[in-house]
């Protein structure tokens, strides 16, 4: 992160500091007021009682010819009334004042990881873009042998596919946020969609061993290149979060209805409650290792978005002795 960025980090967090603060003390304010009055109130009810019950047992006859059981009865009626809406009254503060906590703290992380992807995207735009120029100044600056160039290709190749994917990505997922994608319904032969796929990962990846399982003819109805999408991210997370000796797993079967998809890696995991939260928009998982990786959070959020638009569902489990199980079941 660059210094001025880490100081903006802090500002921002000094500011957020400062607002919680102010959101306490009124809180606290408002609730030491409250539990003021009611003991103020209780008195004042004690005191008229006393008084009233002085009244009587002096034989002054009162004007509302009250006896020492109606005065009992009134102390005990206002009492309750106290307590009833003392306590309703805190249950709406206590109420409202966690409903606003959340909704702030929600929208803090939101902002804070719309900061990371915007930061994320800029720095995965720029990678590509910086390696591309270097690499064809290079082939047109120098002699090189025909292997080196071919090597340098290859790599400018896997950049421009980098940035396609993520193009597509970003495009897609704005797409069907605002309603604006018309997903095509045509019948898709997912045994050759998914060869394809790990056919250009081996491509893109050569020194990368990607085990096929795929059974042969599954046909679903869906989009192809959505399709094409969420399979594409499964199979790079798998490569980029798993160490690049061990290799990556992915099947397709099917069982009467049900197609299922399974795309594995030996990778370091993911744990407990980021299995639910890495389907969240522009979640990444931050520990050093994850962070590392190049990527905006967004790949696996448009993936369930795009499972689900096919009616299927997807869910992560972990593989053993480790690494993820991306399942994916279709219907067909
Ligand atoms: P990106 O990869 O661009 O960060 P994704 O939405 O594809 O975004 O993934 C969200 C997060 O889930 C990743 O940042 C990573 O921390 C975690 N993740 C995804 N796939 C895997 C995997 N196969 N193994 C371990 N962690 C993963």
């Amino acid at each position: 992160m660059a210094a001025n960025e880490k100081i903006k980090t802090l500002f921002r967090i000094k500011k957020l500091r400062t607002v919680f603060i102010i959101y306490w003390v009124l809180l606290a304010y408002i609730i030491v007021a409250l539990v003021f009055w009611f003991i103020e109130l209780y008195r004042q009810n004690e005191t008229i009682a006393a008084f009233r019950l002085e009244q009587i047992q002096s034989g002054i006859p009162s004007n509302a010819g009250y006896t020492a059981s109606d005065v009992a009865k009134a102390r005990e009626g206002h009492i309750h009334q106290y307590i009833g809406e003392g306590v309703t009254f805190l249950l709406f503060i206590i109420g409202g004042a966690v409903f606003i906590f959340r909704i702030v703290r929600r929208q803090f992380k939101q902002s804070q990881q719309q900061q990371n992807f915007m930061m994320a995207v800029a720095h995965e735009l720029k990678t590509p873009i910086a390696v591309t120029k270097l690499n064809l100044e290079t082939i047109q600056k120098h002699k090189l042998s025909e292997e080196q160039q071919s090597r340098l290709l290859v790599n400018t190749l896997q950049e421009a596919n980098r940035l396609n994917d993520l193009c597509n990505n970003m495009l897609v997922a704005s797409q069907i946020e605002g309603g604006g994608y018309n997903m095509i319904n045509e019948q898709i032969e997912l045994s050759q969609l998914i060869k394809d796929c790990i056919h250009d990962f081996g491509i893109r990846f050569p020194k990368k061993t990607i085990i096929a399982n795929v059974a042969e003819h599954i046909i679903v109805n869906g989009d192809y290149l959505l399709l094409q999408l969420a399979i594409n991210n499964l199979v790079d997370n798998a490569i980029k979060y798993a160490d690049g000796k061990t290799p990556v797993h992915v099947s397709l079967h099917r069982a009467d209805n049900l197609i299922q998809i399974v795309i594995s890696d030996e990778g370091k995991g993911i744990t407990g409650e980021d299995k639910e939260r890495i389907f969240d928009k522009f979640y990444r998982v931050g520990n050093r290792h994850t962070k590392e990786a190049k990527g905006t959070g967004l790949g696996l959020y448009l993936t369930k978005k795009i499972i689900e638009q096919h009616k299927g569902s997807i869910i992560v489990t972990d593989n053993k002795p480790q690494g993820s199980n991306f399942v994916i079941d279709l219907y067909g």
